[in-house]
């Protein structure tokens, strides 16, 4: 067990705010991470991988994993089960890593709840809400209905930010992706992650 315990940095904002993108920029700048892959019951897009970018799973699979209480957390959204699978987290905050998840603002306030001493979260979002038109309509990976229906998601979505300790507005690129590298360095020193047995004794020493 490493002396220094794991640490969850929740990313959430609307679906095409650029999550993904900032996160493939950042990873170079990040020590000892591991990024939670969620299982969802939506259908792959084009380019996504199965265990890479997310676990694809049916409705019947995934409600069987609710029963059994396989999942930290799980959220309907946009009409389809998103789940965080509690063993594979449970292994990575063990060896002191820390857990990046991406999950909507339901499975924010679950995660809060259950694990806050070990929580630091950042919502991102666009300027406003056409540019997240835009970056939906750009990405091309989903049909006009489910743009509608993330587009009608995001702005009850972006009601939830001040339940978050950060917030990023993804404009430039660059900016952003440097603000989450600050976040994610300084989430790992946060004095309620070092064991304080540990840290005295050795003081002491
Ligand atoms: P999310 O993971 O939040 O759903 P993505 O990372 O898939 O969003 O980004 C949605 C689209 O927006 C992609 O086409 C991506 O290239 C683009 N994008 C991301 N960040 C920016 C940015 N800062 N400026 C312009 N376009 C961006
Ligand atoms: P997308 O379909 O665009 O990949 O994701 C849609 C939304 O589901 C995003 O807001 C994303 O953060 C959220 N999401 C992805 N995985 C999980 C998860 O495991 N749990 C929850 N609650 N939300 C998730």
């Amino acid at each position: 067990m490493s002396e220094k315990k794991g640490a969850i940095l929740i990313l959430s904002g609307p679906s095409g705010c650029g999550k993904s993108t900032l996160l493939k920029e950042v990873y170079k700048d990040i020590d000892d991470y591991y990024f939670s892959i969620s299982t969802t019951t939506r259908d792959p897009r084009e380019g996504e991988t199965e265990g890479v970018d997310y676990l694809f799973t049916s409705k019947e699979e995934f409600e069987k994993d609710i029963e059994n209480g396989d999942f930290l957390e799980y959220a309907n959204v946009h009409g389809n089960y998103y789940g965080t699978s509690l063993k594979p987290i449970n292994a990575a905050l063990k060896e002191g890593k820390l857990v990046i998840f991406d999950i909507d603002v339901q499975g924010h306030e679950i995660v809060r709840e259950k694990l806050d001493s070990i929580v630091t979260s950042v919502f991102i979002t666009t300027p406003n809400l056409s540019e997240l038109e835009t970056r939906l309509n750009n990405r091309a990976t989903d049909s006009k209905e489910v743009i509608e229906k993330r587009i009608k998601n995001a702005k009850h979505e972006v009601e939830f930010f001040q339940d978050y300790d950060y917030l990023i507005i993804n404009d430039d690129l660059e900016t952003a992706a440097k603000q989450l590298v600050s976040i994610a360095n300084i989430t790992r020193v946060k004095a309620k992650l070092f064991d304080k047995e540990t840290i005295v004794s050795t003081w002491l020493n």
